[in-house]
Formats: structure tokens, sequence, C-alpha cells
């Protein structure tokens, strides 16, 4: 984050020179402002920053079979990051009093107290209720239905929670650190266990009316496919997620040896990740599997593209690792399927931040509350 000089903050917020200057004055008085030397060229020299030391922020994210936790500073700058196993389907208490722990253990490694923490952000992979900070009927989650997550995590943390949908965390994180850096209108599309999609104009997440906006995995697009979690058939979810990944490896397997995939036993053991680690060491049935996940998940992408006519579409999740291989059907079939205006003007890129999009997402949500927190103790 660089810093900016206060008559171009003044110029930012339309306010004026006097406004400005006074309230700087309050917010270095405070310590989160701070002046950081002088801008190489131009007249008014004193550059202004957030001080990154003015407390901690936490960003989580949940996914099926993982957690990630970040901790980073009032810069957004990452502090610490630590993954570790974790089953979704063990529903909240479980999976919550671990995540609690982890963070625990992660501030006492790093000897920082949980009083510097000012906010947490978490993610879940569900569609989430924002001002309830519950998840609502989530397929891959069900037992997790209108626990109040984000109350339980702030009254045993004892500090602010935000709680959103993880592919629209990614968004965020791709938009404010990563390849989508201020795109007006960006989508990003997690392809995990489950597939959704996050939806941001000019910065800020599209959540629709009930929370659910983004829900791709669930575009139809072949209505004699198999049964998706949701309960429907021929979702992409059912084409293309990580469990339509492994079963496309297995049925292959079953009737086919020549591939690396045969080594492991029994069949039903194989999981998305060997199909992808076995794809990128150029194992050709692999590939073939990567191929066509990417074009299944390209046609439902098309809709998308015709829909919210976004200028960049930034491609997340484990089987994003597999670059050109998993983007270039994706980008044919938008090109195939998409009104030509829209598929002429859209750029479609894997996530820059890997693995972490949504863990960083988390943490520019709970800089965000932070920074409201502390307007709201300051008025
Ligand atoms: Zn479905």
């Amino acid at each position: 984050m660089g810093g900016i000089a206060r008559v171009d903050l003044a110029r930012e917020l339309n306010l004026t020179r006097a406004a400005v200057t006074s309230i700087i004055q309050d917010l270095s008085k405070a310590g989160l402002v701070r002046e950081v030397g002088s801008q190489p060229s131009g007249r008014k020299p004193v550059v202004l920053e957030i001080n990154p030391n003015f407390g901690k922020v936490i960003g989580i994210d949940l996914g099926a079979t993982h957690m990630t936790l970040i901790v980073a500073n009032y810069a957004g700058q990452v502090i610490r990051e630590v993954e570790t196993p974790l089953e979704i389907n063990d529903g909240p208490q479980v999976c919550l009093t671990h995540v609690i722990r982890q963070v625990r253990q992660t501030l006492h490694d790093l000897g920082v107290p949980l009083s510097e923490v000012k906010a947490v952000g978490m993610g879940v992979p569900g569609p989430v209720v924002s001002e309830k900070g519950m998840v609502s009927s989530p397929p891959i989650m069900p037992n997790w239905d209108h626990f109040p997550i984000r109350d339980y995590m702030a009254e045993q943390l004892g500090v602010p929670v935000t709680l959103g949908n993880d592919a629209e965390l990614g968004a965020l994180g791709e938009w404010a650190y990563g390849a989508g850096r201020g795109e007006k209108v960006l989508a990003y599309i997690k392809v995990g266990t489950g597939i959704g999609a996050g939806l941001l104009i000019d910065g800020k997440i599209f959540h629709g009316a009930t929370g659910t906006a983004g829900e791709i995995g669930h575009i139809v697009i072949d209505r004699k496919g198999p049964k998706c979690t949701c309960g429907n058939y021929g979702c992409l979810e059912a084409f293309a997620g990580g469990r339509a990944i492994a079963r496309r490896a297995q049925d292959f397997v079953r009737k086919n040896q020549r591939s690396r995939l045969a080594e492991i036993q029994p069949v039903e053991a194989i999981r998305a990740k060997d199909v992808i680690a076995a794809a990128r060491r150029g194992d050709l049935p692999a590939q073939q599997i990567i191929k066509e996940v990417g074009y299944a998940v390209g046609s439902a992408l098309s809709s998308l593209v015709n829909l919210f006519n976004p200028s960049m579409i930034v491609v997340g999740g484990q089987v994003s690792q597999c670059g050109d291989l998993f983007l270039e059907p994706m980008r044919k079939a938008v090109d195939e399927k998409s009104l030509r205006v829209a598929a002429d003007h859209v750029c479609i890129a894997a996530a820059y931040l890997g693995r972490r999009s949504s863990g960083i997402g988390a943490v520019v949500e709970a800089l965000t509350i932070a920074l409201h927190q502390f307007a709201d103790d300051n008025e």
C-alpha cells in the first residue's frame, strides 16, 4: 500500500485541504496515520500512510477440507500464514473449536496478544446471509445451516468478526492485491470441491437480494447430467467440482490402466488433487480430464459473461494451478458461446494470489470493519 499526500487525499474525498488537515491531525494523534517522508517529485512533500503497527487483523478461509489462517498488519502485509486440514462436514462445533485453537496458537507463537487483534474476517464455502453472519442452505456444508458462525466466533475471541462467502472474498483479494487489481467489473470463480463465483463492481461485493449471487456452480449445463449436491441434475458442480474431477479419473482408470493414476489403489482413493498433480506432470488422460472440466466451466462462464459483462474473470481454486491447460478450453467455450462484444472484452486469467485469494480477501474485510470500528469509537 503506497502513501498519499494531503492534497491528493482532499481531491479523492472531495474535501477541502483544511478539513483533511484537521482529520489527519486527529488520526495521527490516535496513532492510526503517520507521515513517511517526501514524495520524489512535487511540491507537497509529506506523504501519509496508515500506521502498519496500529494493530493486527486476521483472515480465515475455510474450505471443504482445509483452513487457511493469515495474520496481517494494518498495511495488509502478511505476518504469518498457517494452513491445516479440516473437514467441513464435521460441523460448526468441531471446526470452529479447531479454528479458535489455531488462532490462539498462532498468536502465541508470534508473541502477539489477542488484544492487539482488531478484527477477524472469515470466509466459508457456502451462501452467506451477511447481516445475520450465518450460512443458509449450504450444499457442501449442510450441518452448518443457520449456525450463528459470526456471533459465535466474536464471542469466543472478543473481537469483531465478519463472515463472507469464500468466492466473494477471493474476488476481493484478487481485486485488492492480485490479478484483478482495480478492475471495475470483476468476476472471480473458485473451482474447488464446490464451484462459486464472487462478483465485484467498483470494488464492492455484489451479494444479491439474499446473499446467493454468484452461485455459478448450480447453473444447469446439461439437464441429463449427473445429480448434484443441491438436489438438481446437471449442474456445473456435478461436471467440474472436485468430486466430479475425482469421479472422472476413477471411471477412466477402471476401464483403462494407461495413466499414472492407476498407481493409486484402491481406485476410490483417487482425489481431484491427484488428477491435478498428474496433469501437471504430463499424464495425458489426466490432462484430458482437466481440459473437459475447463470447457464445462467455460460453458457456465459464457452465461455469466452475457449476464454480468465483466472486464476480467479471475480463476482460482486448486485446479487453476494447471494454468493454460485449464484456462484455454475455458476461453474457447466463452468465445464460442458468449455474445461477441462481451467475449471480446473479457480477459480470463489465473488467480495471482493462488491458494491465498480468499484468505487475503478475508484480511481486506477484517481491515474494513476494523477501520469502521475505529471511526465509530472516535466519533
Ligand atoms: Zn447443483
